[in-house]
């Protein structure tokens, strides 16, 4: 499929703070957009680049209702060498799919949004920050759009791409995480749609957060929903725990997303020897192990942060200090590894980076 490409009259980058470290999260956005339709006669149809605008949708937009959605999350990083690197991206389109199987979406072609990706980022390079841990960050999403108020699949979707920079998730040197394990809320349970990257899932999270805010830890430790008892994500990441030199992370029971930097930090700490096994921990033993002492580091694992080391638990109204209250020294070394993966400062063994520019 051909991309039609209308370029923006003007360029929006000079509203840009100057300063990298003020960029944040998700609050910029570059000047053009990616965008693709679906209807039952034609598929999907009309791949375009554009000039990223306000987007025209029926109040009665399916989406807005039901919220038949996915999304997913990515980031395009520029090397020392002045080269634009994507990482695993593959693997979102893989995981977008299944998401959409599970929404009933209509899939989409790797190939054709590999290409709008591409030439997004192509477009928009002026706007990927070159400063240390910054990046551009790319946020594909699908909605429902039919103009209709039963609940069934929509019959016509749109696909968009937007991206925009962000400033470096630790500017000062790692900030360890302190945590609340909900034992009220749960995200998700095994069957429902927790494994799929969609709207209702973060929507249904934030009563938990606040309250995890409102007693003064910055994400909810999740447990999962039957037994509340084992340990499934933190906020939206998934959680690693070294007990003395063994490496424990949830396996894919179905109520947990699965992350690519999850999938990352297996195959490296396997690489380098560590031993990592996917069982289900429950609560009970992270406390017992943090209380004899084997517990040596807790640390979740996604796109945005790469790696957030946590500082210290808090359950049942007792809290919980994680070592010595820093940052771990394996969390700290895979962080460092991914990153320079990301960015082509060492050779990429696993195959996973791509120079686009
Ligand atoms: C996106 C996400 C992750 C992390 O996935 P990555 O591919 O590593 O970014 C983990 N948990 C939840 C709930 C997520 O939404």
């Amino acid at each position: 499929m051909d991309i039609k490409i209308t370029r923006a009259s003007e360029s929006k980058i000079g509203t840009l703070p100057t300063d990298s470290s003020a960029l944040g999260f998700g609050r910029h956005f570059t000047d053009h957009m990616f965008l693709m339709d679906f209807n039952r006669e034609e598929g999907w149809h009309n791949p375009r680049i554009e000039p990223r605008r306000m987007l025209e949708l029926s109040p009665s937009a399916m989406v807005l209702h039901y919220g038949q959605q996915v999304f997913e999350g990515l980031k395009a990083y520029r090397g020392e060498d002045g080269g634009v690197y994507l990482f695993r991206y593959n693997n979102n389109w893989n995981r977008m799919n299944r998401s959409c199987e599970r929404m009933v979406i209509p899939t989409v072609d790797p190939a054709v949004v590999s290409e709008g990706l591409k030439e997004l980022v192509k477009l928009d390079q002026d706007w990927i920050p070159k400063a240390e841990g910054c990046a551009l960050y790319i946020r594909p999403t699908i909605i429902a759009t039919d103009p209709f108020l039963g609940v069934r699949p929509s019959d016509t979707y749109l696909f968009f791409i937007i991206a925009g920079p962000v400033g470096a998730y630790y500017p000062e040197g790692f900030n360890p995480i302190s945590i609340y394990v909900s034992d009220k809320y749960v995200r998700a349970v095994a069957g429902g749609t927790g494994e799929a990257k969609t709207s209702g899932n973060y929507s249904g999270s934030l009563a938990a957060q606040r309250e995890a805010q409102q007693a003064g830890y910055s994400q909810v430790l999740w447990l999962d929903a039957k037994e509340r008892k084992y340990v499934e994500e933190v906020g939206t990441m998934n959680i690693f725990f070294r007990i003395n030199d063994e490496l424990i992370t949830s396996p894919l029971t179905g109520s947990i997303l699965p992350g690519n930097t999850r999938d990352a930090v297996i195959s490296i700490a396997k690489e380098w020897g560590v031993k990592v096994v996917e069982r289900k921990i429950s609560i009970d033993e992270v406390v017992a192990a943090n209380d004899d002492g084997s517990l040596k580091e807790v640390f979740g694992s996604g796109t945005a942060a790469i790696i957030a080391p946590v500082k210290q638990f808090c359950y049942q109204d007792k809290e919980y200090q994680v070592g010595d209250g820093t940052t771990g020294e394996l969390a700290a070394r895979l962080y460092q590894y991914i990153l320079d993966l990301q960015y082509g400062r060492v050779d990429d063994p696993f195959g996973w980076r791509e120079r686009i520019i």
